[in-house]
């Protein structure tokens, strides 16, 4: 047995809730700590300890990533009113991925993991699509008024510096509904940048959609701040061949769906909610979609798409054995690992996250699977085995590699 592979900073690691955790601690023990000596900031984000700090945890995980620059985070319990009563909650703590998001300003990226015999549903599709979805105001912000009758409605600004601006919306004849939303300049300039930022890292070009062409002053200035932020990164794009490609929101969902793939598509929020999760469908599984917050200043967090599987966990608290996929909550692992690899310059790091993946696709491509796969195999025999059985057979095949 070699020597384990040795860190120097250490990374954020966010631990989490139900089936997730579980896997979490599989994933530590049979696939990390064997081969690297292992450096975190340990934060116990399971939603007891939340509640035990009334939240402070969260905030506290969110400052390390600002101080350490990675994080990887496990699936978080974001509470409802069952599970107040489930955990005896002494409040209804807010969603951990939205506190950590307006902590660190960033942009959600989310990325199938793709694999040959899982076939995407739209055919021309040969690389993973990226979505980067602006995570700030819009309709999700907006306030709205049910006009019970005639009247008229107004949109007015007035500024700090004493000017007043006043529109009409609408000439109300009778009964109807209105609504207002913003955006800030701050927020659209912190999207480019993680957006563009993102695309060097991960050597992809930038697709942006909008309808500017209806939308003359909202969505027009979130093409300009688009194209003044572009200018920082245009020349190591330009070195690169990559490309930032903006276009009219109709236009892009129809050159997606003709594409081959294997760029960022960033949208507005709206457009990402709704598109993130036909992409993502239409990759396979939810099991399979990697998830990256990346801030405007380059600070990175790693997690799964999926929540925390409380379907399997309550089988799992019965004493079964599930067949959760592992897969994402992995790929999570590596990506915080190879970017800490990058950031410190420690290459054996990266490529024990190299041969980790290489070792998860090696076990896919024979055919060895949890149960959520098996039906969208083709072309291969599947074998579905628990989530033990499947870290089993990435280990094996991990060990070989690292021998
Ligand atoms: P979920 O945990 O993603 O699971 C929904 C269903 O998708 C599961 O029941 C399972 O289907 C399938 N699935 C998801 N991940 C899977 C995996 N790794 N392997 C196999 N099957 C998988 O969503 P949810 O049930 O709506 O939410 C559960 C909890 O997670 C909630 O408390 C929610 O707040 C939280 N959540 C957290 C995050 C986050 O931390 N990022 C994101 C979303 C939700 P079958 O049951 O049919 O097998
Ligand atoms: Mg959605």
């Amino acid at each position: 047995m070699k020597e384990k592979i040795q860190m120097t900073t250490p990374l954020v690691e966010m631990d989490g809730d139900e089936m997730t955790r579980i896997l979490w601690k599989m994933i530590k023990d049979e696939l990390i700590l064997p081969y690297v000596d292992l450096k975190t900031e340990y934060y116990d984000l399971g939603l007891p300890r939340r509640d035990e700090t009334r939240d402070q945890i969260t905030i506290d995980s969110a400052e390390a990533t600002k101080r350490l620059g990675v994080a990887v985070k496990c699936a978080t319990i974001t509470p409802n009113h069952q599970r107040m009563d489930e955990y005896k909650l002494h409040e209804m703590w807010k969603s951990p991925n939205g506190t950590i998001r307006s902590i660190l300003d960033g942009t959600v990226f989310r990325t199938p993991i793709t694999i040959p015999s899982i076939k995407p549903a739209v055919k021309s599709w040969e690389k993973p699509i990226t979505i980067a979805r602006h995570a700030y105001g819009d309709v999700y912000k907006s306030v709205e008024i049910r006009a019970k009758g005639p009247g008229v409605a107004k949109l007015i600004f007035d500024g700090e510096g004493g000017e007043h601006e006043e529109v009409v919306v609408h000439n109300f004849k009778g009964a109807g509904v209105l609504q207002a939303m913003h955006n800030t300049d701050k927020s659209i300039r912190s999207f480019a940048h993680s957006c563009f930022k993102f695309a060097l890292d991960t050597n992809q070009s930038v697709w942006f959609s909008t309808k500017d062409t209806i939308s003359k002053k909202y969505d027009a200035q979130f093409k300009i701040i688009f194209y003044e932020v572009f200018e920082e990164y245009k020349q190591e794009f330009e070195k690169r061949g990559l490309e930032f490609f903006y276009t009219l929101i109709d236009d892009a969902v129809a050159r997606v769906i003709r594409s081959n793939g294997g760029y960022i598509w960033a949208c507005k929020n709206y457009d990402g909610d709704v598109m993130s999760d036909m992409v993502s469908t239409a990759f396979g599984s939810l099991a399979m979609m990697t998830s990256v917050l990346v801030s405007p200043d380059g600070k990175y967090e790693y997690e799964a798409a999926h929540g925390t599987v409380t379907r399997h966990y309550y089988k799992y608290l019965k004493g079964e054995e599930t067949s959760t996929n592992p897969m994402a909550t992995i790929f999570a692992w590596t990506g915080a690992l190879r970017k800490r690899g990058e950031l410190d310059s420690l290459p054996r790091l990266s490529a024990f996250a190299d041969a980790l993946e290489a070792a998860c696709f090696d076990t896919l491509n024979a055919g060895i699977c949890t149960k959520d796969l098996v039906n969208l195999m083709e072309g291969i025999t599947p074998t579905a085995v628990t989530s033990a059985g499947f870290i089993a057979a990435i280990r094996e095949r991990l060990e070989a590699k690292m021998s």
